[in-house]
């Protein structure tokens, strides 16, 4: 049998003619490799350990080696799967079996009898002693390979030989300077005393010499893999310090709260005191608002914390300067019902100036809706409020001086880019911005991703509120939750039910939650409340006419509704104290956060509330993983930060931050969780590179983010 220079695998020969090469080449295109720092930039999925012949007698169970052997015997097997098996000994005597179930001829040739082979492979034991499947078949008289063989993510067409060959190619080439200056790279935390330059990092990395701590390369502890998303990380903080600064040269009208002004008498006419949370809020924001320059602020809050006084508080300063505010709510049901609160709040105080607040949204008549938008441009409207309609270009402010979003998460980079289109000429003033959130966004999410924002945080419910019990009940015990509602509902209280997500299907979720709302009414027949009257049971949903959704919301929220069966319509801001129990059905199929805003329904007035949260397994009895951690999280913690946290460990930051990140993902190599670290060091020294070196800090950003970098200053 002739002895052959190299034994590759099937598919895994180099591609010889130009012609054969346009394959892996497009395949290349495909991954986004298109220019040689894509390519020294994708990095090995694992790696092959083929420095050295494992003898069989040493191995154990489960290990992937490389052994090298005399084949004794091989043979194709047809009864049964068909298979091509060998086997083989090595010096030791020990055997091994060699299965596979597809084969080439050339494979079959090289297993004859008495040929001398190496196979890599991952060794199993079993009864029948060792054996290997598809094992990569190697020359025995070729020199070992003096470091780790690495193994990249790749596609269909573009073979790891190819792959390797073109990244090795790049990294040849690659001539990046550094960017970061020593200094910072001295403090580098886990760089051991050594910083890496870059290319060493790259290069240990894609090559790692024998004796490399594979684990380490692959959970990513590695001081190369630090090196990495150090400089990752720190692009990042660097284009979020040029983003602050370049706001910092942007103007906005200086507004101050006058002592005896509208702040002031709307604090005197709320029914309640604010939290020292709402308070220190309060205080960032006035001062944000007294500076010439654009406030860039988010305050954030859990569910019922109590955001919407502080944004009324803001609106009055802005109003009381002689200035309009806008306020945006993602849904019509959110915007309505902070135009009934703010109403409320500041109609009575803006009637004698003349002034008033406007409502501004899609479904308006023409009449109505040319009324509206005459008093916005005759700057009558001093609070202006709705979705983003408010800031749809026919919308002409007089002199808008703030605009408050709530729910910034579900807004788009391009509508907040609208709203710095309202800026008032001709000393091109742009709007203070005030962003809202109820998702609290974890820690070190903030630090990486919202680097260029102000964070105001209310972290203290209003007082008098009782904690809400959650009980996780399986589906089996629904009989027992309508009962109980019979019950509650007999007593003058009031619950919400909320229906699940049907794959993605309106018209299903609909079925669905009509369904139970028939149920629901079959089952309160002749239930009557304390005032003796017979108990109303409404249905919401997405598809109704805003008139109707509103007569319903308005009904239950006057408490002449008892309870109210709901698709997540409800999810976001609706505030109705009276109601105390939330039974959501399907529990699994919703994500942390909506549970938990879900369930920050109830839990606003005095009495005890209680949050149910029915749950199905699958036909196998069972719940997956990450159903069963996000029910668990919701039982153990009220926390919405620590709600927040434990999502972002179940899911990744992927959906906290909305259109921020379209276009890039947020990091390709740091994660959150484990690099706290490194964040805080690219913080630190992220305004320090900018101030000493910023041609350097500007190429840093650029070779990292290139294209991004106008979503991070959106
Ligand atoms: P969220 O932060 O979820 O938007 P809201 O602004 O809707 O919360 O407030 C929730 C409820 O708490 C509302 O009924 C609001 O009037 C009330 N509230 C707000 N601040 C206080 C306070 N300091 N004391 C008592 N109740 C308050
Ligand atoms: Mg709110």
């Amino acid at each position: 049998m002739p002895r052959r220079a190299a034994v590759p695998a099937p598919l895994e020969t180099t591609a010889g003619t130009s012609a054969r090469a346009r394959g892996p080449q497009q395949a290349l295109q495909r991954l986004g490799l298109r220019r040689p720092q894509d390519l020294v930039l994708h990095l090995p999925l694992r790696y092959e350990d083929y420095t050295r012949v494992t003898p069989l007698a040493q191995a154990r169970d489960g290990d992937e080696v490389l052994v090298e052997g005399t084949v004794l015997h091989s043979e194709v097997h047809t009864r049964g799967r068909r298979q091509l098996v060998a086997l083989l000994a090595d010096e030791s005597g020990a055997r091994v079996t060699l299965r596979f179930f597809t084969f080439y001829p050339a494979q079959r040739r090289l297993l004859a009898p008495g040929a001398r082979v190496r196979a890599f492979g991952e060794l199993r034991g079993g009864w029948a002693g060792w054996s290997m499947v598809h094992p990569r078949l190697l020359a025995p008289e070729a020199p070992l390979p003096a470091g780790l063989t690495p193994v990249y993510p790749t596609t269909a067409g573009l073979p790891q030989a190819y792959l390797r060959a073109a990244i090795a190619r790049a990294l040849q080439r690659m001539t990046w300077e550094e960017t970061i200056a020593p200094e910072a790279l001295a403090e580098l935390p886990g760089a051991q005393g050594r910083p890496w330059t870059l290319r060493e990092a790259l290069q240990l990395l894609h090559q790692p010499p024998a004796g490399t701590p594979v684990q380490a390369l692959l959970d990513r502890s590695h001081p190369a893999w630090l090196r990495l998303k150090a400089e990752e990380l720190l692009a990042q903080q660097l284009a979020q310090w040029q983003a602050r600064q370049a706001r910092a040269q942007l103007r906005a009208a200086p507004l101050q709260a006058r002592p005896g002004g509208l702040p002031q008498r709307l604090l005197q006419v709320l029914p309640f005191a604010l939290t020292a949370a709402q308070q220190r809020a309060w205080q960032d924001i006035a001062a944000d608002l007294a500076r010439p320059q654009p406030m860039h602020r988010l305050l954030q809050g859990d569910v019922g914390s109590g955001k919407t006084v502080v944004a009324a508080l803001a609106a009055a300063v802005a109003i009381d300067a002689g200035w309009q505010c806008a306020l945006m709510a993602p849904t019509e049901l959110l915007a309505e019902q902070h135009f009934g609160k703010l109403v409320q709040w500041l109609q009575p105080l803006l009637q004698p100036l003349g002034r008033e607040v406007v409502w501004l949204s899609g479904g308006h008549s023409g009449t109505q809706r040319r009324a509206a938008l005459a008093a916005v441009a005759d700057g009558r409207a001093a609070l202006v409020v709705g979705t983003h309609a408010v800031i749809q270009q026919q919308v002409r402010f007089a002199r808008l001086g703030l605009a408050i979003v709530d729910e910034q998460h579900r807004f788009g980079v391009a509508q907040r880019l609208a709203l710095r289109g309202k800026r008032v000429e001709p000393q091109a003033l742009e709007p203070h911005l005030l962003m809202m959130s109820a998702t609290p966004i974890p820690r070190t999410l903030a630090m990486a991703a919202l680097g260029d924002l102000d964070v105001s945080t209310l972290d203290e419910l209003p007082p008098g509120r009782t904690p809400v019990v959650t009980k996780l009940l399986s589906h089996a015990r629904r009989p027992q939750v309508i009962e109980r509602i019979r019950q509650q509902v007999a007593q003058g209280r009031q619950a919400y039910w909320v229906c699940p997500l049907v794959d993605d299907s309106e018209a299903l979720d609909l079925r669905a939650a009509t369904a139970t709302h028939a149920e629901l009414q079959l089952a309160l027949q002749g239930v009557c409340g304390p005032d003796g009257r017979p108990v109303q049971v409404g249905l919401l949903h997405a598809r109704l006419p805003t008139a109707d959704k509103r007569a319903i919301m308005g009904a239950f929220a006057a408490g002449q509704m008892a309870v109210l069966v709901a698709t997540t319509v409800i999810e976001v801001g609706v505030d109705v104290p009276n109601a105390s129990l939330m039974v959501i059905e399907h529990a699994e199929r919703f994500g942390l956060s909506q549970l938990h805003q879900l369930r920050g329904r109830v839990g606003r007035g005095t009495q005890a509330s209680v949050c149910v949260l029915l749950y199905s397994p699958a036909e196998d009895g069972r719940l997956n993983e990450a159903a069963r951690q996000r029910l668990r999280a919701m039982v153990e913690t009220h926390d919405g930060f620590e709600i927040a946290q434990r999502d972002l460990a179940i899911r990744g930051p992927g959906d906290y931050l909305g259109a921020r990140q379209s276009g890039a993902p947020l990091l390709r190599f740091a994660d959150l969780l484990v690099d706290e670290p490194l964040l805080a060091w690219a913080q630190r020294w992220a305004p320090r590179l900018w101030r000493d070196d910023p041609q350097r800090a500007r190429q840093h950003v650029q070779r990292w983010l290139g294209a991004c970098v106008d979503y991070l200053k959106a």
